[in-house]
């Protein structure tokens, strides 16, 4: 246990927050030890992975428990089909890597997204057209109230865009120590995502591809559209793309056409609904690259808030609630964040995570 640690190598906004203690712990046990310590001294827990899905606000007064659980074990396997346990700890973009090597498919699309195993149900990662659903089978986790260890099938997870159980009633009670991972021997690929089709056209024309070439345009792709937050700190994606009924959407659209703009917009499985980029709303508002003080807006991906320095994560957070606010103002829609925002001690930090909704008809 490390009493008053610095944060900043462990979240990819590089702020520099203090947690009231850090545990880094490696096994189920180290977790319960974690957590009876923090239960002794009253203190809040915060369960992190890479940190690269969160913003602190400000000095964290609790215990930061973060998951370091390795570990791969193959579960079944039966024809072409086989069933991986990987534990929490484990990076998930060097598993994506390790199961092409294997010639275990279903990950391809997932590749270099940052972080841990352990964190990709939570909000149900997703790039390229695929989400994790679409191969996960379940998680093992430690609930916290009575140290037992418990499994959850994947409808139990209730996965959604950029969204699960953990992030809801689970989020202070289940802490994931494996995830289950059914895949494939045979291919199953998906490339129809635009800019990845591209990709795959301009490198193999007219070939047949494998999935290892699939995981290698994504991540021609990821590196020339999102700055490496080893170089440029981000958290990527800081606000999800707002989900419309197609009522909405129309009134939107007719208001729109007056001022000769085209409102962008993806399908979703859901016909009645649709999917509006919230990038492109950002840009309308005029946040592409601009920078304010230390902390700003990538210039090539205006969902991306960027921290060029020493910007702290008060400065990054009223960023965005700038950003929030110019959207609706301009759009009626209510941006919700994708990241996590972990309150400090002090001072009011929220930014509203209601649901999108028309809340007004400016353009
Ligand atoms: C450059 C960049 C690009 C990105 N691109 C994508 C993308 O394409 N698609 C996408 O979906 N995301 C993307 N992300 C976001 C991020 O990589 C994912 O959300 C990732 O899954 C976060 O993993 P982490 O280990 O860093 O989680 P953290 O940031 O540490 O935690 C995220 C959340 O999960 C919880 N959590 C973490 N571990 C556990 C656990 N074991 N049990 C219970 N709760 C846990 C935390 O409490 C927190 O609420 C990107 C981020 C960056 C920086």
């Amino acid at each position: 246990m490390q009493e008053s640690a610095d944060l900043k190598p462990f979240n990819t906004f590089g702020v520099a927050a203090r947690a009231r203690a850090l545990a880094r712990v490696r096994s189920v046990a180290d977790i319960q030890e974690a957590l009876s310590w923090a239960e002794a001294r009253g203190l809040p827990i915060l369960i992190m992975g890479g940190g690269s899905n969160l913003l602190f606000a400000g000095d964290y007064p609790g215990v930061v428990v973060r998951i370091e659980v390795p570990g791969r074990t193959l579960l079944h396997s039966e024809g072409d089909d086989l069933l991986l346990e990987v534990g929490a700890g484990e990076n998930w973009h060097r598993l994506v890597v390790a199961c092409l090597e294997e010639g275990w498919f279903g990950l391809e699309n997932l590749a270099l997204i940052p972080g841990t195993v352990g964190a990709a149900p939570v909000q149900n990662i997703g790039a390229y057209g695929v989400e994790l659903d679409s191969v996960c089978t379940g998680v093992v986790a430690l609930e916290r109230d009575s140290g037992r260890q418990v499994t959850l099938d994947r409808d139990a997870c209730r996965f959604a865009y950029r969204d699960s159980v953990f992030k809801h009633s689970q989020q202070d009670r289940l802490i994931i120590t494996a995830v289950r991972l059914g895949l494939s021997r045979r291919a199953h690929l998906h490339t129809d995502y635009p800019s990845l089709r591209e990709e795959l056209d301009r490198r193999f024309p007219g070939a047949e591809v494998t999935p290892a070439q699939v995981a290698e345009a994504v991540c021609a792709v990821r590196r020339a559209r999102l700055p490496d937050p080893a170089q440029l700190p981000n958290a990527g994606s800081f606000f999800k793309n707002p989900v419309l009924s197609a009522d909405a959407f129309s009134g939107l659209q007719e208001q729109a056409r007056h001022r000769q703009l085209q409102v962008p917009w993806f399908a979703t499985t859901d016909p009645a609904q649709r999917k509006l980029p919230a990038a492109w709303l950002l840009e309308q508002c005029g946040w592409k690259g601009r920078r304010i003080g230390a902390v700003g807006v990538h210039d090539q991906h205006p969902l991306v808030i960027v921290n060029h320095g020493e910007g702290t994560g008060a400065e990054l957070l009223a960023l965005a609630r700038d950003m929030q606010r110019s959207v609706r103002d301009r759009f009626g829609i209510l941006l919700e964040p994708e990241v996590r925002i972990i309150e400090g001690a002090a001072g009011d930090t929220s930014l509203q995570q209601d649901s999108p909704e028309i809340v007004g008809k400016k353009l």
